[in-house]
């Protein structure tokens, strides 16, 4: 089967073939941690996982790593080097201030004048997010997911390099990327030297001005004793700047030359297009990632998320019913966010949750049917069955997730004479989306305000089962009712008690 993805470097889309033969080598830029993530958010995180998903399925070993950013960036690094205020600082204040997207757990950060302690707590909280949601690298290899503040030293030896090979040069206690030593700029956002103006745009001081070679070249340290993180460098003491840690935790986990490399549309200009420079500065070859693959934007409503228009949604407010005014099960805000095509635009609404919810039911009762049927036990099938060959070869378009999921519910709903062979084309389908049941299911939280709240659902599934073997009618009860009052149905199986969350 021939795979064709939208390259973001060449504007077309282009056949895939990884480096190795069987194995793809692919990067996604994480979280930036001061915050709890929100649906946008994970709207490409959860591209970047149906891409994996899909290669695996399709017979490639995958090796995806993401980095989660908890050095405190400036507000402003986008538009100017180290402008702004750090974007720790701000969620200090605002945690002061009472004023986070969600509260943090009463007493979890000690110290809210920490920025270590505020970035460990909201990587715990996004993990989680990521765990429910079914973010495969969030919960397979924890050694996939990257801290930027364990790469410091990496990023002080790739800005050594840089400097040596004629890339960048200290003035004023800052090191910049010269842009003009790298010819290549600009090729894939299409922003090169000729448009550039200023940094991106033309928000640089005149002490920046006085001090670069080019008005586009940017910092990749910045000495600054006062800044909130901070580490001893040969250039100073201070922090690295926003685009060296991706250069440097991907070649470290990766290579030098990878297969994919992952971000939301955002990220294009300046972050890609800087790590590209930076990468391929070091390592003096051409080309960084062979493929460059980018979300478009999540709108909620029709209208870009913000927290002013009060359409602003952090992943666990959507779980936790701030949509809705119900809770909403994990699978399906990940069939919400999977379920239109990555180079669209996707616009969340509450009417699209209703019909992901009904979407889920149906993949999760046909699951349930199957399993009670087969005694869970599925034949073996490979690529070449006719429905997971029509269900691939539509997500080899370019992930065509809406042509696959046009062959996965006509299939369902017909007949179903070998129910061992349907259970496990069921079970490779549901290797991608993820959602019925979706493997982290277990120990899912009910409670999403905090971590420490979990209601082991399994366990009691269990300690069910141990009850009624012992005829201890009411101890089952007991147990019944504190799943139900959780919101979930409970049943009998040919394996057991089963506890299935209420959807949305
Ligand atoms: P950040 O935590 O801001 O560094 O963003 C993490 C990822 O989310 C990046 O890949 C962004 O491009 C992506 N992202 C941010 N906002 C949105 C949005 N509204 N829709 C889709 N992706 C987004
Ligand atoms: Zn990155």
């Amino acid at each position: 089967m021939e795979i064709r993805f939208y390259n973001t470097l060449s504007h077309s889309v282009e056949l895939f073939h990884p480096i190795d033969a069987n194995e793809v080598r692919m990067y996604s830029c994480g979280p930036t941690v001061y915050d709890y993530a929100h649906i946008g958010n994970f709207r490409s995180f959860l591209f970047a996982d149906l891409i994996r998903r899909f290669l695996e399925v399709s017979g490639y070993r995958v090796h995806h790593v993401m980095n989660i950013t908890d050095v405190g960036h400036m507000t402003e690094d986008a538009v100017a080097d180290g402008g702004g205020e750090d974007k720790m600082q701000v969620a200090m204040r605002k945690l002061k201030e009472g004023k986070k997207s969600g509260k943090a757990q009463e007493g979890a950060i000690e110290n809210p004048d920490d920025p270590y302690q505020i970035a460990a707590y909201f990587t715990k909280a996004f993990l989680a997010d990521a765990k429910r949601l079914g973010m495969k690298v969030a919960f397979e290899h924890p050694q996939n997911v990257l801290h930027a503040t364990a790469y410091i030293d990496e990023m002080l030896a790739m800005i050594r390099d840089l400097i040596e090979r004629g890339h960048a040069y200290a003035a004023q206690g800052v090191v910049y990327y010269s842009v003009e030593s790298f010819p290549e700029y600009g090729k894939l956002s299409g922003n090169t030297l000729d448009k550039v103006q200023a940094g991106s745009g033309g928000r640089v001081s005149e002490e920046e001005l006085a001090t670069k070679r080019h008005p586009a070249d940017f910092m990749l340290w910045k000495a600054d004793p006062r800044h909130i993180m901070k580490w001893d460098s040969p250039y100073g003491q201070g922090y690295p700047g926003w685009h060296i840690e991706c250069s440097v935790m991907a070649r470290k986990a990766l290579g030098d030359v990878i297969d994919i490399h992952t971000g939301g549309e955002d990220l294009i200009f300046p972050h890609h297009e800087c790590e590209i420079a930076q990468t391929c500065g070091a390592t003096g070859n051409d080309r960084f990632a062979n493929f460059w693959m980018h979300a478009r934007f999540l709108m909620v409503e029709g209208e870009k998320m913000s927290k002013s228009k009060g359409n602003f949604f952090t992943a666990r407010d959507i779980l936790g019913g701030k949509a809705t005014g119900r809770a909403v099960h994990p699978a399906v805000l990940r069939f919400e966010l999977i379920k239109s095509h990555y180079r669209a635009n996707m616009n969340f609404t509450v009417k699209g949750l209703a019909d992901s919810a009904s979407a889920v039911r149906k993949l999760i009762e046909f699951r349930q049917s199957l399993d009670e049927k087969t005694g869970g036990e599925a034949a073996t099938v490979d690529a070449s069955h006719p429905v997971l060959k029509t269900f691939l070869e539509a997500l080899s378009d370019d992930l065509n997730v809406s042509g696959a999921l046009g062959v996965v519910f006509p299939w369902i709903a017909g007949d179903h004479p070998d129910p061992h062979e349907s259970l496990a084309v069921f079970q490779e389908i549901n290797c991608v989306l993820s959602v019925a049941p979706i493997e982290p299911f277990e120990g899912d939280a009910i409670s999403l305000e905090g971590e420490g709240e979990e209601l082991p659902v399994n366990d009691l599934c269990r300690q069910m089962d141990d009850a009624r073997a012992r005829k201890d009618w009411s101890a089952a009860d007991t147990i019944r009712k504190t799943l139900q009052d959780a919101g979930y149905e409970v049943r009998n199986s040919p394996n057991g008690t089963v506890a299935t969350r209420q959807l949305a």
